[in-house]
């Protein structure tokens, strides 16, 4: 087996870089629960700024942000409304209804869903049976959809109708700078129509830990209340906010490499005859593509490309996964794009 491996699980496998460490290690530090560390105060300040909102609370991971935010903006009883295969749904263990005590019901199977859709499976306060729908939940990019936008009209056009109906609206945003950089609109534009926003500094952005939920100063007061709740509240966290602001300055626009590596892996991929893959889903640093029944099962997929030095994700059945971060170069993915493709068709 190859010494090195090229790791495409995930883009949260990145290790902080030598810089970035610097960073962290120079980091000014108080106590960030009284308010004092200026490293965290600094990044939610840059982040609400971003996000064009009036502030920001820094939290542990992006499951926090998205289980502070349905439990902000929900009562128990009610219904959220979220895409097909929401990371609410599929990868939080159950969180928001343990914890907020609300049902989610999904649209659709892409992650993404129209107005309609939404004015069809809405539910109205005070109806003697139907629990209320209060909360739609956008992911863009959308994770197990293969990393695909969510198009921005039809986010303008679902949160005028949230709102219309009296629904409140929050953006799971863990890959929202992907999103923008894909498309060349800026955060703060992505993010404008939702009342709240989270955003993941793990991801893309090669922070070891951290998301940041934007939204109006009254909400970020109840938000770092829900915070302390879940046991997420931190002290001298501005070691790892200092890698948030390295990550702002010197990892945001390189995340179009990363789209662009995607693309070459998708394309080896979608080569092959044993792969089913859209080329049209790959839009940003995410692969997730099918295989036929003739291609070798998932765990042999991935047990021989690891002999090649490659990692996968097995996502579904027949279903598998390539994330490109800032720690795989273009050769890695050509190399990795072929020896997957080769495997599928049983040539290596
Ligand atoms: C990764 C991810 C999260 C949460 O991430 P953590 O692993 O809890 O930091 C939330 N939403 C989406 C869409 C994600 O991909």
């Amino acid at each position: 087996m190859p010494d090195r491996l090229i790791d495409l699980r995930s883009d949260t496998l990145t290790r902080p870089t030598a810089a970035m460490r610097q960073a962290m290690a120079d980091a000014q530090v108080g106590d960030d629960q009284y308010g004092e560390d200026v490293s965290v105060n600094a990044l939610e300040a840059r982040i609400a700024e971003l996000l064009g909102k009036q502030a920001a609370v820094f939290v542990p991971s992006g499951t926090m942000a998205n289980q502070i935010a349905v439990k902000v903006l929900t009562r128990p009883g009610e219904e959220v409304i979220t895409g097909g295969e929401a990371h609410l749904l599929w990868h939080e263990a159950g969180g928001a209804s343990a914890n907020a005590g609300v049902q989610i019901i999904a649209l659709g199977l892409s992650g993404i869903f129209t107005a309609a859709e939404l004015r069809a499976a809405y539910k109205p306060r005070g109806h003697m049976v139907y629990p209320p729908t209060t909360l739609v939940v956008i992911e863009n990019t959308h994770n197990r959809g293969g990393g695909v936008i969510f198009p921005q009209p039809l986010v303008e056009e679902v949160c005028e109708a949230a709102d219309a109906l009296g629904m409140t609206t929050y953006l799971d945003g863990a890959r929202l700078f992907n999103a923008a950089v894909a498309t060349g609109t800026s955060p703060r534009d992505l993010a404008a129509p939702f009342r709240m926003a989270g955003i993941a500094l793990s991801k893309g952005l090669g922070c070891p830990v951290g998301s940041v939920i934007a939204g109006s100063a009254e909400d970020m007061v109840a938000a770092r209340r829900q915070r302390r709740l879940f046991g997420g509240a931190m002290r001298q966290a501005g070691i790892l906010a200092a890698a948030g602001l390295h990550a702002l300055d010197h990892h945001m626009d390189r995340l179009a490499e990363d789209h662009a590596n995607a693309r070459l892996i998708g394309e080896h991929i979608a080569e092959a005859r044993n792969a089913e893959l859209d080329l049209a889903t790959v839009q940003s640093n995410i692969v997730v593509f099918r295989t036929r029944p003739e291609a070798p099962p998932d765990a042999e997929v991935i047990a021989r490309a690891r002999e090649h030095g490659v990692l996968l994700l097995a996502f579904g059945p027949r279903m598998l996964r390539m994330v490109t971060h800032l720690d795989v170069s273009r050769a890695d993915c050509d190399k990795a794009g072929t020896v997957v493709a080769g495997i599928l068709d049983g040539r290596s």
